[in-house]
């Protein structure tokens, strides 16, 4: 046995994987309270790169950790437009919004001091630098400090140290994704403010010109003024030896609303996304959210990285259960689970989707086909949350 601070179970990264993770074990396993510990690099509450596009899916999954996700700031888009060139399909619900909208600054806030009241351990500001699973144990070094746990859950996002330690060989998906930040603006498209109207909007315009993805215009706030939250993803499967830049179409679609992107600051970050060939564990080591993958079409990724915590919970209880911690079966849980099924079928979507890359399929696609594609997004990509157990 290694020398080090010893733990039960720790959870490397602090966000909604992690702290779902840690949650459903609470839930789940309530013996397993005070044996849980969270290492975060950042301090709460942390910034983080994300338009905060919340769907019905992770409500659910907050709900039945008892959680309300309206007592924080947040706004609702009524209705999500998903268009090729500006027009397409429209999803929106009777009485309920399509898209609730927060920032990540605070709900990864609010979901920590939700774990914490329940007493769940979260170190902040401690940079894990090395994992080192051994037959007995796994060995976590920081820049503090080295711990020593039973089981590691690597819940560190898309460039995660953990995945990189112990699955050094494993084949990366990557999409890169821009973002921005705007004030409301008129806009040209519904003649009026676009806050106004709460719409979130999708277009897959850059699809022809070899960017597999869409631009995106959410609604958002902060402090408690109304903005807006624009961005580009382009999940790389047309990316073959050259990357098209995100930057121009961007700038391109921003201007036809009025805006100009060279006077906002631009930032980028990367999200790995799903394959059923990827690994997601080793013995005693466990990838959730981003680390394991999230959504190939649109890069979505909170409620995913919510429903691996409550798969991770499962399988970690049963490891103790079981005192084998080889974690064998976590790879068939995940693909059999409603999240795993929702995820595969969301990566043949997204070969299929954006390497038939012609103007004319897109629009096909987005405009005449759009019954049956509601359908299917209802059926096959949307709803996993419900069936969750
Ligand atoms: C520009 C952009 C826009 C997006 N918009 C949306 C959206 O609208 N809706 C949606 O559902 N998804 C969106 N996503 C995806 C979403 O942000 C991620 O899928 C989600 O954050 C994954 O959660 P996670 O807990 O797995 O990882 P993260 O949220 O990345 O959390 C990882 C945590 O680990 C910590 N950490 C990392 N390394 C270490 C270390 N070495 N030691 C200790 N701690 C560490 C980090 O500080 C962080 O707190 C977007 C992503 C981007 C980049």
């Amino acid at each position: 046995m290694l020398q080090g601070v010893q733990h039960e179970i720790i959870i490397i990264g602090g966000g909604p994987a992690g702290l779902s993770t840690a949650l459903h074990l609470l839930q789940i396993a309530p013996h397993l309270t005070g044996q849980i510990l969270i290492l975060e690099k950042a301090h709460y509450p942390r910034h983080k790169l994300c338009a905060g596009g919340l769907t019905g899916d992770a409500e659910i999954i907050l709900q039945r950790l008892g959680l309300d996700v309206s007592e924080m700031p947040h706004v609702d888009a009524s209705a999500a437009h998903l268009d090729f060139a500006g027009k397409g399909l429209t999803i929106s619900f009777p009485k309920t919004h399509a898209l609730r909208i927060i920032r990540r600054n605070e709900f990864d806030a609010w979901l920590a001091q939700k774990a914490k009241e329940q007493g769940i351990e979260i170190q902040e500001g401690i940079t894990v630098k090395n994992i080192q699973p051994q037959d007995d144990c796994v060995s976590i070094e920081t820049d503090k400090e080295t711990f020593t746990a039973q089981i590691v859950v690597g819940a560190d996002g898309s460039n995660g140290i953990t995945r990189r330690c112990v699955l050094p060989n494993e084949s990366i998906h990557t999409a890169r994704v821009l973002e921005v930040i705007t004030p409301t603006q008129p806009s040209p498209k519904s003649n009026g403010f676009r806050g106004g109207r709460e719409g979130a909007y999708f277009d897959f315009f850059p699809v022809p010109f070899g960017i597999a993805g869409y631009t995106w215009d959410f609604p958002t706030q902060i402090n408690g003024e109304p903005m807006r939250c624009w961005g580009i993803y382009d999940t790389n499967v047309l990316a073959y030896k050259e990357r098209p830049a995100l930057k121009e179409p961007l700038a391109e679609e921003m201007s036809r609303h009025g805006l100009d992107l060279s006077q906002c600051e631009l930032k980028g970050h990367p999200i790995r996304w799903f394959s059923p060939f990827n690994q997601f564990a080793v013995p005693r080591v466990i990838l959730v959210g981003d680390a394991a993958g999230a959504d190939g079409i649109f890069g979505e990724g909170i409620s995913i990285a919510l429903g691996y915590g409550l798969i991770a919970a499962q399988s970690i209880r049963d490891a103790f259960a079981r005192n084998d911690f080889s974690f064998r079966d976590y790879h068939r849980r995940i693909l059999l689970s409603p999240l795993g099924q929702a995820l595969t079928i969301r990566t043949g979507i997204t070969h299929i989707l954006y390497h038939l890359h012609w103007a004319w399929f897109q629009k096909f696609f987005w405009r005449i086909f759009k019954p049956i594609v509601t359908l299917a997004a209802w059926l096959f990509v949307l709803n996993w949350g419900k069936r969750m157990k």
